[in-house]
């Protein structure tokens, strides 16, 4: 999975990214991060990408031009942009059919549909997702014409894009075939079936501090501990 990131701060991801799992699926080619820097694609010598929003108000929200432009620029670099068509005034037309199959460009905006697990396995689904990360009092609206789906961590509000988009980003990358150590344990963890919470679990040593670990799952039996478990998961 290629994965594109379009951030004003892209100093923030590595720390977060070159570590454990998320380390491991880049240093396998299972998933490739990349940076866009949205000020890169910012208007004349200042390379400005914020500006005051019409009808007034505090903040700054992001141009429209320099964030569909960085849009743009990633989607020529997935792997299917050669079928592109040219028809600019219908920017989601414009997409081939491919493209739009297999790519995503996602919006992170408190706005936006709540994440679940259930949409982080979606995701799993395809080649390429573009993410963009706002910032400020956040963008222009009709950038959201140029996006495939706009996503919300939460319901609270964070300074910027980034975060969420790391968010999004190790759900997804931690799902990915061969990222996992064993290939079952995405399966039964908490809300894989879209409800439950994984059961409590224990390892050594048996006591601990006068924590005991429940009879049950040193008894080796397998019926009782299933169902334990079933019933600790409920
Ligand atoms: N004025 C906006 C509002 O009230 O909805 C909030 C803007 S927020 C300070 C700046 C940017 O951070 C947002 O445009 C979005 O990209 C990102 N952001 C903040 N909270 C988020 C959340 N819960 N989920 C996804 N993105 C979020």
């Amino acid at each position: 999975m290629k994965i594109q990131i379009i951030t004003l701060f892209p100093e923030m991801f590595p720390g977060v990214f070159n570590a454990s799992m998320l380390w491991k699926a880049q240093d396998k080619g299972i998933a490739e991060i990349s940076y866009i820097n949205l000020r890169s694609f910012g208007i004349g010598p200042r390379k400005q990408v914020d500006d005051t929003p019409y009808g007034g108000g505090d903040g700054m929200l992001l141009k429209p031009e320099p964030l569909v432009a960085a849009i743009e620029a990633a989607q020529q670099r997935t792997a299917y942009s050669v079928q592109r068509t040219g028809d600019k005034t219908n920017p989601k037309a414009a997409r081939s059919t491919l493209n739009a199959q297999r790519s995503k460009v996602i919006l992170l905006t408190p706005r936006g549909e709540r994440y679940t697990q259930a949409k982080a396995r979606e995701l799993t689904q395809y080649d390429d997702l573009i993410l963009v990360c706002a910032r400020y009092e956040g963008y222009d609206e009709r950038v959201t014409e140029y996006v495939d789906e706009q996503i919300s961590i939460g319901d609270y509000v964070l300074t910027g894009g980034e975060i969420p988009a790391m968010v999004v980003v190790d759900s997804v990358v931690r799902l990915l075939p061969g990222v996992l150590g064993g290939e079952t344990s995405a399966l039964i963890e908490s809300f894989s079936d879209g409800q439950n919470l994984e059961y409590p679990q224990y390892t050594r040593p048996e006591n601990f501090r006068g924590l005991k670990v429940p009879n049950v799952l040193l008894s080796g039996n397998h019926a009782e501990i299933d169902k334990w478990r079933k019933n600790k998961s409920e």
